[in-house]
């Protein structure tokens, strides 16, 4: 069992930077649970304060209720792997594997057994004596992992841990590390800059910013209701489209388009008369046809991404007129000259071109 409850939990560094502010979520028992924010938003500051490698100095940290305040890092049975999955050159997989138990007296006999269990899960039977530079990465990052799990920690730690790796194998290292922990069962935070590994990945997810949690929930939840611009942004890819809006006289300007409101409809869109932000999904949108065409948004085809099961068509809003929310100016998502960009996935049997008009 281990539940890690934060609360508070702030670090400033001694020339007055503080990579996280005020951080207060729970990390619950078994659980895959990510960091995740652009670089610099204080992800390894985070994790290195749960493992101890960094002191808090503010909030408290709690596993299973005992605070961590002044505990030794060797004495919160944590165990972490590091982007640089440092592992010894001169040992072999299996005395790489072997050398926590070894730091920690274990009798020869139940290091064999705990060892040929740990390479049994990892894959790693065959290799256990080759030495790490006749290892492909990903061999190498399972024999970090292995070192990590010899111990049987109560949570691990993993700081980056596939940043080595090619794109293609690392999609794979993933859905292996997934499985891995799912069968292990034991509690996991995983820090990662990459939204797409933090979304197919995480039980839950905490998105940070500048220091600050924007948000902790399911990747599900994350994706269908961001708690602010900053998420909404961040997840899925290609990203929601964010578009100045109105609403007026019972109406929602959208960019160029116009669309009448009922009254109930009115009533369940619980905001004042004027300007917002209107976020729409990519697959949200779809072509239409005359008939429909007083109240669509209206745009010019300027880039086409065919990737074979799915086409991205970006769109180039006519804005003439329109003044974008400061709010989208700030957070960089349209420019105050007044070029909305849009992009829309439809039909990857369907062909555009570039200059062609669509609504
Ligand atoms: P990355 O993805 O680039 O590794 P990160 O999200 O892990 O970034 P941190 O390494 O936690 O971010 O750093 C958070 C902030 O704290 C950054 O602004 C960083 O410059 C600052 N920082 C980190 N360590 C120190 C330190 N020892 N002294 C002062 N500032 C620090």
């Amino acid at each position: 069992m281990a539940e890690i409850i934060l609360e508070g939990v702030t670090k400033r560094f001694a020339d007055g930077t503080v990579a996280v502010r005020d951080a207060s979520f729970s990390i619950h028992d078994g659980e895959l649970f990510i960091l995740v924010g652009p670089s610099g938003c204080g992800k390894s500051t985070l994790l290195n304060m749960i493992v101890g490698l960094e002191e808090m100095s503010g909030g408290d940290l709690r596993v299973d209720g005992r605070s961590m305040r002044g505990v030794d890092p060797k004495d919160r049975d944590m165990a972490m792997v590091f982007q640089s999955y440092a592992i010894y050159p001169h040992m072999s997989v299996g005395e790489n594997i072997a050398f926590p138990l070894k730091l920690a007296k274990v009798s020869a006999e139940e290091t064999a057994s705990r060892v040929s269990q740990v390479a049994e899960m990892l894959g790693l039977s065959e290799l256990l004596d080759r030495k790490p530079e006749t290892l492909s990465g990903g061999q190498r990052q399972r024999v970090a992992m292995g070192r990590a799990m010899v111990r049987r920690p109560k949570v691990f730690l993993l700081d980056e841990p596939l940043s080595n790796l090619d794109a293609q194998f690392r999609g794979q290292m993933r859905a292996e590390l997934a499985r891995l922990q799912r069968r292990l069962g034991v509690t996991t935070v995983y820090v990662t800059h990459d939204q797409t590994e933090a979304m197919t990945l995480g039980d839950r997810v905490a998105i940070l910013r500048a220091g600050e949690v924007q948000q902790v929930a399911t990747p599900r939840a994350l994706y269908s209701a961001p708690a602010n611009l900053f998420v909404a942004g961040f997840i899925g890819t290609p990203p929601m489209n964010l578009l100045p809006a109105r609403i007026g006289d019972d109406r929602l300007f959208v960019a160029t388009a116009e669309i009448s409101l009922t009254l109930d409809e009115r009533a369940a869109i619980d905001l004042p008369n004027g300007p917002l932000i209107v976020g729409i999904r990519p697959e949200s949108l779809v072509p239409v046809d005359d008939a429909e065409a007083a109240s669509s948004l209206r745009g010019t085809v300027d880039l086409v991404e065919w990737l074979g099961s799915e086409l991205f068509v970006h769109l180039e809003l006519g804005m003439a007129g329109l003044e974008s929310p400061a709010a989208l100016v700030a957070a960089g998502v349209t420019s105050s000259a007044g070029v909305q960009r849009l992009i829309v996935r439809l039909d990857p049997d369907a062909s555009f071109e570039r200059g062609q008009a669509l609504r």
